[in-house]
């Protein structure tokens, strides 16, 4: 894992790479083989902001998957940051996954750790449970598509859940419960739409003891819309080895053999 962080002040630089990895060493035991690059930002990114939302703190992003990849994980990304993705001379990509936060973001010690433990928590369910993470993707296109109802907030979709959690959890840890509580509050106070307003709440409400089990989570949901789910994946996602190699009627079908 390679920690980048932009700023041309050096002690800011420092600092942040710091917090980078202390934030890193609360999930070492299971962050995945990846190659991956963590992009701290000194300024916002528009084209970012303008498709996730101007809400947007960051983003994890799947870099080795194919060019068929579910439209909501196509996403902008700055020219000084694709330029790191792959290697100047043989133009080969050198990482699997990307960790991108905006600068102001950063700005705020709390914010960064919760930005970055949710993103990471992303990466952990990209690189250990990528079966469960490709239908929690799946479901979340067909929601986006109205092909399925009954997730009313961006936080229903397993995997930003369980991020959620994780982020919490980490920051409490980091910086106490009084900063994570303050830091929560004043998003909920700032936020300019009625989802991040609805996701901050739930952030501050979610209690530390709560035990979320992904894997379950996602295979009842799975087979609750499984019909939707298996007609998409046969009329769009035939190319796409991942979503294509999914059998929901097998039990267990997130676990790779
Ligand atoms: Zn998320």
């Amino acid at each position: 894992m390679t920690v980048y962080v932009k700023s041309d002040e050096v002690s800011i630089r420092e600092c942040r790479e710091s917090l980078c990895n202390c934030v890193m060493e609360q999930f070492q035991a299971h962050i995945p083989s990846l190659r991956f690059l963590c992009f701290i930002d000194d300024v916002d990114d528009p084209s970012l902001k303008a498709k996730l939302g101007q809400a947007n703190l960051g983003v994890h992003v799947n870099l080795d998957i194919d060019e068929s990849l579910l439209e909501c994980q196509r996403l902008p990304l700055p020219q000084y940051v694709k330029s790191l993705l792959h290697d100047q001379t043989s133009g080969e990509r050198v990482f699997d996954s990307l960790i991108y936060l905006h600068g102001s973001t950063c700005a705020i010690e709390v914010s960064l750790i919760i930005t970055l433990a949710h993103e990471l928590q992303h990466l952990l369910q990209h690189g250990n449970e990528p079966r469960l993470l490709a239908a929690d993707a799946l479901m979340i296109e067909l929601a986006r598509k109205k092909f399925i109802s009954g997730f009313n907030n961006w936080h229903d979709f397993p995997s930003e859940r369980e991020a959620i959690l994780v982020s919490k959890r980490v920051a409490t840890r980091m910086c106490g419960e009084e900063a994570v509580r303050l830091y929560a509050d004043s998003q909920i106070a700032s936020a300019t739409d009625d989802n991040e307003k609805r996701r901050w709440e739930f952030f501050q409400k979610l209690s530390l003891s709560t035990t979320y089990h992904f894997a379950a989570v996602v295979n009842a949901l799975v087979q609750e819309y499984r019909t939707k789910l298996e007609a998409y994946i046969g009329l769009n996602l035939q190319n796409d080895s991942l979503c294509s190699s999914l059998d929901f009627g097998k039990p267990d079908w997130w676990k790779v053999e």
